[in-house]
């Protein structure tokens, strides 16, 4: 059943179009179509997740949306411009935080500065300052990595990625590898910032439960080859508590759905 968006949704222009995307991975062994012909319209603002088992090109499409990677043939639009390569406008956050161990805390939120020459080093600091507090890690600014939780680690990687002002957060499972009670914590975090910063957030995850609780929408992809199945709009009033029985009730069809994918998936 489709649900209708909010009007301040379905009013904002589009931030990023993929139109007629496809992409097959060869190797001397095998052939794989992660995304064949996939389009969806994000609009500015909005919160999508993807969704979807694992090797249904979640992560195809989020890099190909980051300018990571290159279609064969279709393409991405952001702002009404081909994706050609990444941009400072569209920033990737991935599971692992990929920080830079011999940096401290604050270091690692300067280095994402680096994209920001046009800002004095005294700015940078203020910024890095600023988001540091926003991720709660001020207090850790001057620790290294190494002497952080995993959940810390993803905050600065967090801190990181939102300090030159990106429009867009890419963001791919960056909660799998952390415990339950900080996965949580992160969920309110990330919809606290989402709300302040009103950035459009791309988000890859196949936590479903974690897809209700963020997204406006949730795009539910398949494989073999990667093709979006079906969308489901999330007309929940946030702030989302990830335990709420509201929230269970969206995340019990989408489970449905998806286990639909992986049993087709399977028997193909
Ligand atoms: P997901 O993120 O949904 O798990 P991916 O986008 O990582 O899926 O992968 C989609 C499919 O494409 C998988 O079958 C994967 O093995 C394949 N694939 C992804 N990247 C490459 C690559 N660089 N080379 C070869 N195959 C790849
Ligand atoms: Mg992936």
């Amino acid at each position: 059943m489709e649900v209708s968006r909010p009007a301040s949704v379905t009013a904002a222009p589009a931030k990023l179009i993929v139109e007629n995307v496809s992409k097959r991975f060869a190797s001397s062994r095998a052939a794989v179509q992660a995304l064949d012909n996939v389009s969806l319209t994000i609009t500015e603002g909005e919160f999508v997740c993807l969704i979807g088992p694992s090797g249904c090109g979640k992560s195809t499409l989020l890099d190909i949306m980051a300018g990571l990677t290159m279609p064969d043939s279709g393409q991405v639009l952001a702002d009404g411009k081909l994706v050609q390569g990444p941009g400072r406008q569209r920033l990737v956050m991935f599971q692992e935080s990929a920080l830079f161990p011999w940096l401290d805390v604050f270091g690692n939120v300067m280095f994402g500065l680096k994209l920001r020459p046009d800002l004095t080093r005294s700015e940078r600091k203020d910024i890095a300052d600023h988001f540091l507090k926003l991720v709660g890690l001020e207090k850790f600014k001057h620790s290294h990595v190494h002497e952080l939780s995993g959940g810390m680690k993803q905050r600065v990687a967090l801190a990181r990625a939102l300090a030159p002002d990106p429009q867009v957060l890419l963001m791919d499972e960056p909660f799998a590898a952390l415990d339950a009670l900080t996965r949580d914590q992160l969920y309110d975090d990330i919809q606290r910032i989402w709300m302040e910063s009103r950035k459009t957030i791309v988000f890859v995850t196949h936590n479903v439960r974690e897809a209700v609780c963020l997204g406006d929408r949730i795009v539910l992809m398949s494989p073999s080859p990667g093709r979006i199945r079906q969308i489901f709009d999330i007309p929940l009033p946030r702030p989302r508590d990830i335990n709420s029985p509201e929230l269970a009730g969206h995340a019990s069809k989408i489970a449905t759905a998806l286990k639909g994918t992986v049993t087709e998936a399977f028997t193909e």
